[in-house]
């Protein structure tokens, strides 16, 4: 367990395609204040890394099936044999070391933009960030602690229970709860930028300090990232966990 205070690991997942966005600004502003407080931060910048969001067999460098891809077969070998290609494997490292993951994105169509859902899909692997039976509080990366960070361009009140959209935090769900918690996440109430294109400049800079803050408290939570006793996959065939 490591308690209030202490230095955290802090990874920053980014997916806006525009270096003067203002996502970019939003992960500035958390890792200004992130290394401010002694904490590490790592940030990956999905675009400028040229990430490809796209699954298939390039994500290997093994072979389960030749005659059949069958995706989570396939991640479930190379999570057993190191097969991985490498800027998968650079990723997983990254998500393996962080205390703290922040995802940071503009709504698109009521969405995480495609480069993100691809990094969930390819990075966060069978194998790796969860296994049959294992999830929620039993999730592989359990112990950790998340947040999203999302821009729109809608107001708060098109996010209204009554408004056009309906609340954020249906939109959110499929990230939130069907992803960073699914696989183990603590995670904390989403900040959301509502309007980031139609507020003033004052309000924007407000934003900026307050996700900075937000980024901050949550480093100063508890953490206790869980660490399997042997390979999460032998735990599976040894029934360790309920597959309902
Ligand atoms: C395909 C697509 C689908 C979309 N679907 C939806 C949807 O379903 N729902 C919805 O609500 N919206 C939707 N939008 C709108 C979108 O969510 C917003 O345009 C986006 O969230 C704005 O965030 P950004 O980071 O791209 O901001 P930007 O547009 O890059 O920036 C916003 C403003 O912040 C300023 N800025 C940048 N840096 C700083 C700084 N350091 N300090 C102060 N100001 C700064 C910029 O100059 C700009 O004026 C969609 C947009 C697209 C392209």
């Amino acid at each position: 367990m490591m308690v209030a205070g202490e230095s955290r690991n802090v990874l920053i997942v980014l997916a806006n395609p525009e270096p003067g966005s203002f996502c970019h600004a939003l992960a500035n502003a958390a890792y200004r204040a992130l290394t401010a407080a002694g904490h590490s931060v790592e940030l990956s910048d999905l675009y400028a890394q040229g990430f490809n969001p796209v699954a298939g067999r390039h994500d290997f460098t093994t072979v389960a099936d030749p005659a059949r891809f069958h995706y989570q077969s396939e991640q479930a070998k190379a999570a057993r044999e190191d097969g991985f290609s490498a800027e998968i494997a650079r990723e997983q490292a990254r998500v393996r070391k962080a205390d703290n993951l922040i995802l940071i994105f503009p709504l698109w169509w009521g969405a995480a933009p495609a480069m993100l859902k691809g990094w969930l899909e390819r990075v966060l692997a069978y194998g790796v960030a969860y296994v049959d039976g294992a999830r929620f509080d039993t999730g592989l990366l359990r112990g950790r602690r998340a947040m999203i960070c999302v821009t729109t361009g809608g107001t708060p009140e098109r996010f209204s229970p009554q408004g056009v959209y309906g609340p954020i935090e249906n939109i959110l769900y499929p990230v939130q709860r069907l992803g960073l918690e699914y696989m183990g996440f603590v995670t904390e109430q989403p900040f959301v930028a509502y309007a980031a294109p139609r507020v003033s400049g004052e309000a924007r800079q407000q934003m900026l300090a307050e996700f900075g803050e937000k980024a901050v408290a949550m480093a100063a939570l508890d953490v206790d990232p869980y660490q399997p006793p042997c390979h999460p996959l032998d735990l599976v065939e040894a029934g360790a966990w309920s597959r309902s």
